[in-house]
């Protein structure tokens, strides 16, 4: 197009009509630019109308590819309107796809993740029992008989017998259990020996009271109480009555069941706590009675010696023989006595005047001591 513009151009004389030149220009530039091809079409053909016939015949091929050029805009216009449609239609369903798509990869994902977030919540659940049942485990067969163990033994200390861890699933917890089982036992047998041997050293062989050892100790505590608390020791002093003679007459083994029966008497006479009995040596006892007035005491003594006068003893021979006894009453502070060695002299004392006195009675270790005379009657009739 551009060529043949150019030809005509070239052919065209020097001083041609304007119109010509600006329209042969103007396809030039069309053929270059591409443009509105009907404008141009419709010029050429004003211009072939108006001028000469050799320009005419000239402008005819170049009007007809015009017209050419013109159809073919229209096609590709169509075309390109169709082509417009059809990317519209395309880019519909595209988009209609790819929403679709996006849908379900966004359920998919969904799906994902909720198919993942169930199985967190198992795999924790998972982990959170299995957590569970190892602690569980460990507690029961682990430290559970560890902890009894630990408590039997701590429970030794104090004489407390705790149950012992039943068998585990470990042997050697096992074994420390056996051992603790077994150290266990003989603890408590050694602990009940040691029972019965401070029994043994705490107590008369023949009588069953306290022995002289144990009848100082309890004196000793029972004196340090009393100068804490400020309250009244009491000491009876008591001595069998011609005892050599019953033995020389009766035999030592009668003695010694005379010694046992009156035993029995001042047993009954040690019942608070603190009181004790307990025999002196030979044919000597002694009764301690904390926080108990002088005349309270005197009134014991006096009804352990009436006891036992009343006692029925019988010699082989089916003689009744009477036993009676002699004792001295001491208190502290009240018959004066400052410490344990006065306590246990002015009882010792009053022991000796009542012997002198004429035996089978009470005397009370007291410069001052009451007119206890009426409560002796009244003590002897009763
Ligand atoms: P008194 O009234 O002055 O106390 O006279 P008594 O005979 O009781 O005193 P004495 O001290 O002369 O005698 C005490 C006797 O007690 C001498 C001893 O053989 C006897 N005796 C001491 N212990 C026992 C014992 O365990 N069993 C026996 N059967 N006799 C004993
Ligand atoms: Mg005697
Ligand atoms: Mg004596």
């Amino acid at each position: 197009m551009r060529n043949r513009a150019n030809t005509l151009l070239q052919d065209l004389p020097t001083g041609s009509d304007e119109d010509v030149q600006h329209f042969l220009v103007g396809s030039a530039q069309l053929a270059q630019i591409g443009t509105d091809w009907q404008l141009w079409h419709r010029r050429g053909q004003a211009l072939q109308s108006s001028q000469a016939p050799p320009l005419q015949q000239a402008l005819a091929p170049l009007l007809l590819d015009l017209e050419a050029l013109h159809r073919l805009d229209i096609r590709a216009a169509h075309e390109y309107r169709q082509a417009l449609e059809t990317q519209q239609e395309l880019a519909a369903i595209l988009n209609t796809d790819t929403a679709l798509k996006t849908q379900q990869i966004a359920k998919a994902v969904e799906r994902e993740a909720t198919q993942a977030h169930h199985y967190g919540i198992w795999l924790l659940l998972l982990l959170g029992l299995f957590t569970a049942l190892t602690l569980l485990a460990f507690q029961r067969y682990l430290l559970r008989p560890i902890l009894l163990c630990n408590a039997a033994l701590e429970g030794l200390n104090r004489e407390q017998y705790t149950v012992l861890p039943p068998p585990t699933l470990f042997h050697e917890l096992d074994t420390i259990s056996r051992s603790v089982r077994q150290y266990s036992d003989l603890t408590r047998q050694l602990q009940q020996a040691n029972r019965e041997l401070l029994q043994l050293s705490q107590r008369d062989g023949m009588t069953g009271l306290a022995n002289r050892r144990y009848f100082d100790s309890v004196l000793l505590d029972e004196y340090a109480r009393a100068c804490r608390h400020g309250h009244n020791l009491c000491l009876i002093m008591l001595d069998v009555d011609h005892f050599k003679r019953i033995n020389d007459t009766y035999g030592h083994l009668f003695g010694d069941d005379c010694l046992r029966r009156l035993a029995g008497v001042l047993a009954q006479y040690s019942r608070r706590a603190g009181d004790l009995a307990a025999r002196y040596g030979g044919e000597e006892f002694a009764l301690i009675l904390p926080e108990m007035p002088l005349n309270e005491a005197w009134q014991v003594a006096e009804q352990i010696r009436q006891q036992t006068q009343a006692l029925q003893l019988y010699s082989e021979q089916g003689e009744r023989v009477a036993l009676t006894i002699s004792a001295g009453v001491a208190s502290l502070p009240e018959s004066g006595a400052r410490d344990i060695e006065q306590l246990i002299e002015q009882a010792d004392q009053a022991l000796y005047k009542a012997k002198h006195s004429g035996r089978n009675r009470v005397e009370m270790a007291s410069a001052a001591a009451p007119d206890l005379s009426r409560t002796a009657q009244t003590l002897t009739h009763n």
